[in-house]
């Protein structure tokens, strides 16, 4: 059950179309990936999506009905995102990270606590518990960045470029992580990200966007073989 929609969304920044009228739904189930050239829009639909950006037309519906309001609202209301470029608090441990997810989430620090180690569990790194985020490699931070994200089991999970930076390699093993996220009735996810080998291999269905409109929309298979997104997007 749930889904979360843009209909029919514009956001303009001056006499720029960030997006012009893009309707896309993630949900109830499954992994949505959103791919598509730099300066696309991409970040944007997620800012819309979670409340960072108030659509200059359209609406987010969440169930079918709109919602507005501040970046906390749609987090109350079960929208979680990670950012492209998102900082953990550094000098906290990775479990405090997940507990002070949790209190900004209006846990106790109790209820915290145990918050935490549940998605240490779930998001399997229970073994980094007490590392220093700062001391961390950066493919561990961008774990625990995901894992801080799904405090308090989100219904929805915007991950912006979190492979980004990353090897092939590093890239696969945090596909695992998002996979076993998405396992055992986890968040519907959306899924931005420049590896087009981890969108293929991860995603249910990709949508393509590129200068502010969605250009495609279909399966993995079709979306490789699919020759307007191969010109403006793969390159080939
Ligand atoms: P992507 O994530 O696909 O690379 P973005 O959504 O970040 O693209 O940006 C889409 C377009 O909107 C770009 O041309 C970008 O420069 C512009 N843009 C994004 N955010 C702002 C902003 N806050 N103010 C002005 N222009 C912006
Ligand atoms: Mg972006």
């Amino acid at each position: 059950m749930g889904s979360l929609s843009l209909e029919h969304v514009r956001v303009s920044f001056g006499g720029l179309n960030a997006l012009t009228d893009v309707s896309l739904t993630m949900g109830p189930a499954g992994i949505l990936g959103l791919i598509g050239p730099n300066g696309a829009g991409k970040s944007t639909c997620i800012n819309v999506m979670t409340g960072f950006q108030k659509a200059s037309a359209g609406r987010v519906l969440l169930d079918g009905r709109a919602i507005g309001g501040p970046p906390a609202a749609f987090r109350h209301a079960g929208i979680s995102r990670t950012f492209q470029a998102g900082r953990l608090f550094a000098t906290l441990t990775v479990a405090e990270n997940l507990a002070a997810a949790a209190i900004g989430m209006g846990l106790s620090r109790r209820a915290a606590a145990t918050e935490a180690d549940r998605v240490l569990d779930q998001t399997g790194i229970a073994q980094l518990a007490h590392e220093v985020a700062a001391v961390l490699p950066y493919t561990d931070q961008r774990r625990v960045a995901i894992a801080r994200a799904t405090v308090c089991q989100p219904k929805f999970l915007l991950l912006d470029e979190p492979a980004a930076g990353m090897s092939q390699q590093e890239a696969q093993g945090l596909a695992d992580t998002i996979r076993t996220i998405r396992a055992n009735e986890g968040p519907a996810v959306l899924l931005v990200e420049h590896q087009v080998g981890l969108v293929l291999s991860l995603c249910d269905e990709i949508a393509v966007l590129d200068r502010g409109r969605i250009i495609a929309l279909d399966t993995p298979d079709a979306i490789a073989r699919d020759e307007v997104v191969r010109e403006a997007y793969l390159g080939t």
